[in-house]
């Protein structure tokens, strides 16, 4: 079995091979819809009740609907034509400004995005155009940490850059010297994660942008998961490694909104220290039949609602909002963390420095332990990398359920611990 598979997230693809349908003749009632799509749903990750611990952020009841009752409002708005919908413009001028205060960007301009992916995107085609353009590099390379999200080498793929992944220590933090020697004349970009998603670390973003500066290369710092919950962790006065602009070196930022500022699918931002780098960002075609095709970002139509749902949502929670529910995650977390770790078959990786973090066990099968999680209806990540581990996304709506899944944790242990037939 592939391990990766195990967190159903590739299989569920398999689903679409050599499945045949046709158009029903006759259209249906919404009501049978409704009752055919609530069956549909009924196997899914139980999202709601906090069994799910993976890519789904829920900060409530009341901020779910204010995020869906935005994104209704403008649900047939097209983000491509901020032109057509002054509306939408304005709430993406306004996210970008709120985000750039919180990541102290005096300077800092950018764009509302569909997802941290679109973002590591434009991030690199960014720095491989003006590379190209102000120092004739014709065949581009980024260099980052063996832990950065897979987006760069998803990216490095389309966009025809040479990547070179480098080695961690065994806090999983980008190996600086490492870094140093994967670095050519061609290098147009090097990128590190606050944190990544594997473990929850912050690579040593300071370090690794003065690295990047004395060569005169652009440095982005992957904040798609920690961007906006590490800022109000700042501001609540934890230790946070510092990982945004105040950072000197530090020249594009990515931030999910969809994540830890809880806004509806389909919202992310991406922020350049100034305009220089951002001017690259944008492709036009000037020949086209029906004008100068322009576009920021790299979507055509996109969802105006989703645009509208962060603007929402940041005005709905304010900066209150955002302190309460994260001073309330972090407890959370650490009621997890403390409680695995007093668990003594079990360990935490490393320093997670919000509420993502990994655990395994140094003497017992950690995955033989996912398993049985897994059958008493937990559903947590799992990972491939030495040394293999059960991974969890915390979030609020997990506050209810910590006592629980510690109580079955420590159950599930005791059974792999004493050899209780298992499967993988
Ligand atoms: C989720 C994530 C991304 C990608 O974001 P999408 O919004 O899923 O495209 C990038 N980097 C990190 C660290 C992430 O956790």
């Amino acid at each position: 079995m592939n391990r990766q598979d195990s967190a159903g997230i590739t299989q569920s693809h398999s689903a679409t091979h050599g499945h045949r349908m046709v158009l029903p003749v006759e259209g249906k009632a919404w009501d049978e819809l409704e009752e055919l799509m609530s069956d549909a749903r009924s196997h899914d990750a139980r999202r709601r009740e906090g069994r799910m611990f993976m890519s789904c952020n829920l900060a409530g009841e009341d901020v779910a609907e204010v995020a869906q009752r935005a994104y209704l409002m403008f649900f047939f708005e097209n983000a491509f034509l901020p032109g057509a919908y002054p509306s939408i413009a304005k709430f993406e001028t306004e996210v970008v400004a709120m985000t750039a205060s919180l990541l102290r960007g005096d300077e800092a301009v950018g764009t509302v995005t569909t997802g941290g992916t679109e973002g590591i995107f434009l991030a690199m085609k960014a720095a491989r155009d003006q590379a190209r353009h102000e120092r004739g590099v014709k065949t581009p390379e980024i260099v980052v940490p063996r832990t950065a999200y897979p987006a760069f080498v998803k990216a490095a793929h389309y966009l025809g850059f040479r990547i070179v992944r480098t080695t961690v220590d065994s806090d999983f933090k980008a190996d600086l010297s490492a870094l140093e020697s994967a670095i050519t004349k061609n290098t147009v970009l090097i990128a590190g994660s606050a944190p990544g998603l594997s473990h929850g670390v912050v690579d040593p973003i300071a370090e690794m942008a003065a690295i990047a500066a004395a060569r005169g290369i652009n440095f982005h710092v992957d904040a798609g998961l920690g961007g906006y919950q590490l800022a109000f962790l700042r501001k609540l006065g934890y230790p946070v490694t510092d990982y945004d602009f105040s950072v000197p070196g530090v020249t594009s930022i990515t931030a999910d909104l969809h994540k830890y500022a809880y806004t509806a699918l389909g919202a992310s931002t991406i922020l350049y220290r100034n305009p220089d780098l951002h001017k690259y960002q944008a492709w036009e075609l000037t020949d086209w039949a029906m004008g100068t095709h322009r576009s920021r970002n790299m979507l055509g139509t996109h969802a105006g609602g989703a645009v509208a749902s962060a603007w929402a949502v940041m005005q709905y929670l304010g900066e209150d909002g955002y302190l309460r529910l994260t001073k309330s995650l972090r407890e959370t977390t650490h009621r997890f963390i403390d409680g695995i770790n007093s668990i003594p078959e079990l360990q935490v990786w490393g320093k997670p420095e919000m509420s993502v973090f990994a655990f395994g066990s140094p003497t017992r099968d950690i995955f033989a332990i996912g398993q049985l999680m897994t059958e008493r209806g937990w559903y947590i990540g799992r990972q491939q990398m030495e040394p293999p581990s059960i991974h969890l996304n915390v979030t609020p709506v997990h506050e209810r359920v910590v006592d629980e899944y510690l109580g079955d944790l420590r159950e599930c242990v005791k059974l792999v611990a004493t050899g209780q037939p298992h499967r993988r």
